[in-house]
């Protein structure tokens, strides 16, 4: 049996019942063929493939709160440490009731390849809870972050591990961490990154994840002779990645048409009001009803249904298989050209092979949302050197990488023979520098 084939079998048989971690592990390794079986006997040895899917420390704990009828609640809290070969630790935290084990996982997982993607010292690691944000007081929420940083806190640092916000995880909360953080380590350190602009978190940041997105597709559409001015753009979601996408598209000249959250989604033909958006979303916390109640031009679904509408870039930036193979099929059907991940895997395997085989220029999130966890990196060097940057230091920064790595991705693809493979060039350069990293370090 292959190298590949032997470490994804037993990467599926030592962690049971975790399907987004195998899915994250299978789309990874199988890309990675052509490199691994080119030194196969090196990497099998070093057992390079077994310390690459096994995370280098895992950290479940209880998550004890209060709510606000005086009930005690308990949460389980996860914080995934999964590689440090190029640098401290680095993700975010997911607040979501469908987190477990197995997700944190796979997103820890992406998480490696993604920031070894951004060219910046960052290594990978992922936490969260099974707490749900939504419908929670101010104080309730509070109560859970308080909680969740007194176990937190003794496995994190500014040069150790360096949280960030996800789905659920947003300016509050991260207010709410890192003063809890101060409290009981009476020190005052970039220990999180996504902080408000008072307190240590770089502008820009908010943007930085949604404007990354459209950056990379600016370039992967020119450099493939595409222009992104016009293109009607479906985007799925509505939180901060969605929201900062739809507010770039705008920006560069085209037309994003839609938008979703948890109970339905939004059609609005005359391309979506983003200030409506954002004040419903981010100020009123609010359902996308909402949205149509107050904009005579948009139409309101039940359930989902983002990619029947036609579109010719989608952009997924909702959750994980969301995208699933009806939905490519009908992207193709209706000539959408390119689709590029804001979230994490938000499309499923057979998916991403159908739209890859109908020639539709696919981008992995791990690459085209990357400038989240860049702009992270770049909060962190900021912190360090005791410094705030303008917004434009930091948006023109954010462009730089997002060109870079999808230029870095093209430029894999084509030296491996995979020609417009990007799922596979993202892989193998992310992939390539951590190995590096990890066989000069030792077996550690
Ligand atoms: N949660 C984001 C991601 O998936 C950002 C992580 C960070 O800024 O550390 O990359």
């Amino acid at each position: 049996m292959s190298y590949v084939d032997e470490v994804l079998e037993l990467a599926i048989a030592k962690n049971p019942a975790q399907p987004e971690f195998h899915q994250a592990v299978k789309e990874v390794l199988e890309s990675l063929r052509v490199v691994i079986e080119a030194n196969e006997e090196k990497y099998r040895k070093e057992a390079l493939l077994e310390r690459m899917v096994t995370p280098e420390r895992q950290i479940l704990f209880r998550v004890p709160w209060v709510d606000d009828k005086g009930q005690v609640q308990v949460n389980n809290g996860f914080r995934v440490q999964f590689n440090s070969a190029i640098g401290p630790y680095k993700g975010g935290l997911r607040l979501h009731p469908s987190v477990n084990l197995g997700i944190i996982k796979f997103l820890g997982f992406e998480q490696v390849f993604k920031n070894s993607l951004t060219g910046l010292p960052i290594g990978g690691g992922k936490g969260g809870s099974d707490f749900d944000p939504k419908g929670k007081s101010d104080r309730e929420v509070m109560a859970f972050c308080q909680s969740f940083m007194t176990e937190l806190y003794r496995h994190i640092g500014a040069d150790t591990d360096v949280p960030a916000g996800d789905i659920g995880t947003g300016a509050r909360e991260i207010g709410y961490l890192f003063g809890q953080y101060k409290k009981i380590r009476n020190q005052y350190e970039g220990v999180l990154t996504g902080k408000g602009l008072t307190y240590g978190g770089s502008l820009a940041r908010t943007e930085a994840t949604g404007y990354g997105l459209l950056y990379l597709t600016e370039e992967m559409l020119k450099s493939n002779g595409q222009d992104i001015k016009d293109k009607v753009c479906a985007v799925s979601g509505a939180g901060n990645v969605a929201i900062y996408a739809i507010q770039k598209a705008q920006q560069l000249g085209a037309k994003p048409v839609t938008c979703s959250d948890s109970t339905g989604w939004i059609y609005d033909p005359e391309g979506i009001d983003v200030d409506l958006l954002k004040e419903i979303k981010e100020v009123k916390r609010a359902r996308l009803t909402e949205y149509a109640a107050q904009r005579p031009s948009a139409q309101y679904h039940e359930g989902k249904g983002v990619w029947s509408v036609k579109c010719d870039v989608a952009l997924p930036c909702a959750t994980q298989n969301e995208l699933t193979l009806d939905d490519a099929k009908m992207l193709v059907e209706n000539g959408c050209i390119a689709v590029c991940e804001g979230a994490n895997m938000p499309t499923t395997l057979e998916a991403t092979e159908y739209l890859q085989q109908h020639k539709v220029f696919f981008v992995p999130g791990k690459a085209s949302n990357a400038g989240g966890v860049a702009t992270s990196a770049l909060e962190m060097s900021q912190n360090s050197e005791r410094l705030s940057w303008t917004f434009e230091e930091v948006d023109a920064k954010l462009k730089g990488i997002m060109v870079n790595i999808y230029h870095n991705i093209d430029d894999a693809a084509k030296k491996y023979g995979l020609d417009g493979n990007y799922v596979a060039g993202a892989n193998i350069a992310g992939f390539l520098k951590v190995a590096e990293a990890m066989e000069a370090q030792g077996i550690v």
